[in-house]
């Protein structure tokens, strides 16, 4: 991709209302562009990487056995009421409005009441469970306060997972697994997740939550000195920094953390009001056990920049990156080294992208090295390549990692095949 078709631009200046690292950055880097409070679209650069977590996190719910599918954002006040949630928390949680003929309608804000009764409709055997049923849409929530860039938007990305058992012994193997997926989603994703043991709800039960830390976040979480559990606060009030952790495994540290996934055991609050009963291997009827499983791909998004920038901007690890490498041309004023950079620049940009690495080739001309250099830092893809006089007065390409590390030169005849083995590093 040529960084002077590139429709959206850097900016310099500071966004208005950027209370956070990633409000600010993903907007000067064009990555999103903010429509209103808690309102973005998503633009060429952070389209690319929103869809990338979104394929990480499909490809392990695949794993898992998810079947994906994609169900209504608009919907009818009807299934709502099953369960009570059109009043409560639907009326300050949901966007609810009126159609014609004054038909009430709301946009989802979760899908439990929605996905039930199609799982009802087709699984009436024990044969036909466990069902696991998946999607990757938009949600909207009338957010008391939309704050901290796409971290709590009124419309963001979620991935709903919904679980069907017959059994809690089954329903409870299936969580473990959710975690465990989980925990390979946020590690693909560079997204230091805490597993926190939170508020079950109404039934006994613990529920857990992957909280990262960050100075952002709006929970307080309390994290056992290995920093792999935590507690949050709802579940442990009282506790203060230092005190002994309640699993007795030596003292806490609290730390203020945003919750980037959600795994809920459910019971039947939501198959006993929609009478989802199924009659078990037994000859028992059961009614059937539920759990709903959340991750937020766009606010996982801006969890990675809260997690991983420094003060020139964002640091993108190869995975989720919009583009693996930031191929940088110089000016040159001698007009035949100009076009030998081109040239050498436009082939190695087509011979990357013929090996299936995805560049972003800043091809402007009449722009200085400082403002380019200054760009690639802001946008943050993972490896830098210059290609300039100096460079090549050594047949050379200048190799520079964005997370760190010194800077380096690459023998031209070396460069394709160092890129690929770094990208499969
Ligand atoms: P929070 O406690 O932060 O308000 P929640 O408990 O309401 O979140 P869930 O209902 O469990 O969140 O939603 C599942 C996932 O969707 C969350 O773990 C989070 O990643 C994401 N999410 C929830 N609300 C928002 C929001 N307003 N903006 C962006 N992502 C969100
Ligand atoms: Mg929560």
């Amino acid at each position: 991709m040529k960084q002077s078709r590139l429709f959206t631009k850097t900016s310099k200046e500071m966004p208005a209302d950027a209370d956070s690292a990633n409000a600010r950055l993903l907007i000067q880097a064009g990555f999103v562009d903010q429509l209103a409070a808690g309102i973005y679209s998503f633009l060429p650069l952070g389209h690319r990487t929103l869809e990338k977590i979104k394929t990480i996190v499909r490809e392990e719910m695949d794993v898992i056995g998810g079947q994906e599918v994609t169900l209504p954002a608009l919907t009818p006040k009807e299934p709502w009421t099953a369960a009570g949630r059109w009043t409560e928390p639907g009326k300050e949680v949901m966007f609810q409005l009126e159609g014609r003929s004054g038909k009430e309608f709301g946009l989802a804000f979760t899908a439990e009441e929605l996905v039930t009764p199609i799982v009802k409709k087709f699984a009436n055997s024990y044969k036909d469970f466990p069902v696991l049923v998946y999607q990757i849409t938009d949600k909207f929530r009338n957010e008391p306060r939309a704050k901290s860039g796409i971290l709590r938007g009124r419309e963001f990305s979620m991935k709903d997972l919904y679980s069907f058992h017959l059994s809690e012994a089954d329903r409870a193997l299936f969580y473990d697994k959710v975690a465990e997926a989980y925990h390979k989603v946020f590690k693909r994703c560079g997204v230091p997740a805490i597993y926190t043991e939170a508020d079950g709800g109404s039934f006994g039960d613990a529920s857990h939550e992957f909280q990262m830390p960050t100075e952002s976040g709006e929970d307080l979480i309390y994290v056992n000195d290995a920093k792999d559990y935590a507690w949050n606060r709802e579940i442990v009030e009282g506790i203060k920094n230092g005190d002994q952790a309640p699993d007795g495994s030596g003292t806490v540290t609290e730390m203020k953390a945003i919750e980037v996934g959600n795994i809920f055991p459910l019971g039947t609050k939501f198959s006993a009001p929609l009478d989802f009963k199924v009659t078990d291997e037994n000859g028992v009827e059961q009614t059937v056990i539920m759990g709903s499983y959340g991750i937020g791909p766009s606010r996982v998004m801006g969890a990675m920049v809260e997690a991983m920038h420094d003060d020139k901007g964002m640091i993108w690890p190869k995975n989720v990156a919009p583009y693996h490498v930031h191929l940088v041309s110089l000016h040159s004023k001698d007009e035949q080294i100009l076009n030998r950079i081109n040239s050498v620049a436009s082939e190695l940009h087509d011979d990357l992208i013929t090996a299936g690495v995805e560049v972003l080739w800043d091809d402007r001309v009449g722009v200085n090295p400082g403002p380019k250099f200054a760009d690639a830092d802001l946008i943050g893809l993972p490896l830098r390549l210059v290609v300039s006089e100096k460079t090549l007065n050594e047949d050379s390409v200048e190799w520079k990692e964005r997370a760190g590390g010194e800077m380096s030169l690459v023998k031209l005849e070396d460069i394709k095949d160092q890129v690929i083995a770094w990208l499969a590093e």
